[in-house]
């Protein structure tokens, strides 16, 4: 029986990460289930599941929490210690599904107590790379990407040597607005951002998918999990979302990896690795399919591809202050503060007012400095949002 926990169970990632347990319950013991105030949906999965603890990260859901667990001999728990507490429990695997910076802290929980962490939670990544692989190696734990176009570079590497790798190839759906006059983006609206050609995803990773602040912040995260230069790293268009990524070798070969676009895919490979299991995914039959198309990844329509650059050189804790301004200027655009295309704006001008501080350059970053970094770009980009 492996012992499994599940950051963010509530969420799509959670959920399909429940959907692959559930159907071969015997093989797991369910330690940890987190959400937020799904509080119905998460006790009733908990109870499902026999889970040891089902935590709400808001206090004032706990007796929600409770009440919904009463009989089920499931512990419930609120909070943020509660929260770190539980990825901290024993487990063999914990799936890191927590939208935002706010998956960093119970993911280095995780890994050091020496679990298994399967990363969907790309902010960590981009936040504190260094930090979170460093954490890996002091306790003997590891990290599996979760990510489709990450786990698909990890996939066309097995066997081979980083060192023979020229270059990797991101592919992008384009979001919502691939095919829209870049005139128009400015009047586009958080609804129709929502909309994902291809994916079935949670609200915020796909209106990132249209502003393209998804693919920037996998490109930083490709640079730090695999070590690649800023240079070896491209963005592709490749609307059918068939190809999720590609790695390029020093003999002019490209190995893709080709499925169809189920997150159940890339979890289920985290969560069988190193072996390959029968997954209740879609086979694809490319006779039907006929083609697949690319387009180029034009910085102009999506700006965040170019600032994604400039974080990949800085490193440090630029991740950080990108991810928390992204963060906030996604919540601003949500609640109809500030338009589209003013998102990236209010990231870059954060960015700039910030990189002259001290520190901000930092080599050796921990925990304390990325939350702090995280704070400041959050206050900053307020600022620049409310400055207007
Ligand atoms: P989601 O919004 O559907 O779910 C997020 C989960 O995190 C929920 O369980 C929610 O309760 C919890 N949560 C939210 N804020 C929290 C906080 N402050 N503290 C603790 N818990 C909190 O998100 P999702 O689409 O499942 O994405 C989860 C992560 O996986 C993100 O980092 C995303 O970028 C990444 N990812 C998602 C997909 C996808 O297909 N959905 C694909 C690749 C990567
Ligand atoms: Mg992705």
């Amino acid at each position: 029986m492996r012992r499994v926990t599940i950051l963010g169970a509530t969420g799509s990632i959670g959920q399909n990460t429940i959907d692959l347990i559930r159907r071969d319950p015997d093989a797991y013991r369910v330690v940890a289930l987190t959400g937020g105030r799904n509080v119905g949906q998460l006790a009733a999965d908990a109870a499902e599941l026999g889970a040891e603890v089902a935590v709400t990260c808001h206090e004032s859901e706990l007796p929600a929490l409770r009440a919904a667990l009463a009989g089920s001999g499931v512990e419930a728990a609120a909070g943020q210690g509660a929260l770190i507490e539980a990825a901290s429990r024993p487990a063999d695997w914990v799936m890191s599904a927590i939208v935002g910076s706010a998956g960093l802290a119970p993911g280095l929980a995780a890994l050091r107590s020496g679990a298994t962490l399967a990363l969907a939670n790309k902010e960590s990544m981009v936040c504190a790379g260094p930090l979170m692989l460093e954490t890996a190696r002091a306790h003997g734990a590891r990290i599996l990407p979760v990510d489709s176009e990450h786990s698909a570079v990890f996939q066309a590497l097995i066997g081979e040597d980083i060192a023979a790798v020229e270059r990797v190839i991101v592919t992008a759906s384009g979001g919502a607005f691939r095919d829209w006059p870049v005139e128009r983006l400015a009047s586009a609206t958080p609804e129709e951002a929502a909309t994902h050609p291809n994916w079935a995803m949670g609200q915020r990773i796909t209106i990132d998918s249209a502003s393209m602040f998804n693919k920037a912040l996998e490109l930083i995260e490709t640079r730090e999990f695999f070590g690649l230069a800023p240079n070896q790293i491209e963005a592709l268009v490749h609307p059918e979302s068939l190809i999720h990524a590609l790695v390029g070798f020093a003999d002019g070969a490209l190995m893709a990896h080709v499925g169809p676009p189920d997150m159940r895919h890339a979890i289920g490979f985290a969560l069988h690795w190193p072996e390959r299991r029968t997954l209740p995914v879609q086979r694809l039959d490319l006779a039907a399919l006929g083609q697949m198309t690319f387009r180029p990844a034009d910085e102009t329509r999506w700006p965040a591809l170019r600032l994604a650059r400039e974080v990949m050189e800085a490193r440090g804790l630029a991740g950080a202050v990108f991810n928390a301004a992204k963060e906030q200027a996604l919540d601003a655009f949500i609640a109809r503060q500030i338009g589209f295309t003013r998102m990236t704006d209010v990231v870059a001008e954060t960015l700039d007012r910030l990189s002259a501080r001290d520190g901000l350059d930092d080599a050796v970053i921990d925990l304390d400095k990325v939350l702090s970094a995280d704070h400041v770009a959050r206050v900053t980009a307020r600022e620049v949002i409310a400055q207007g």
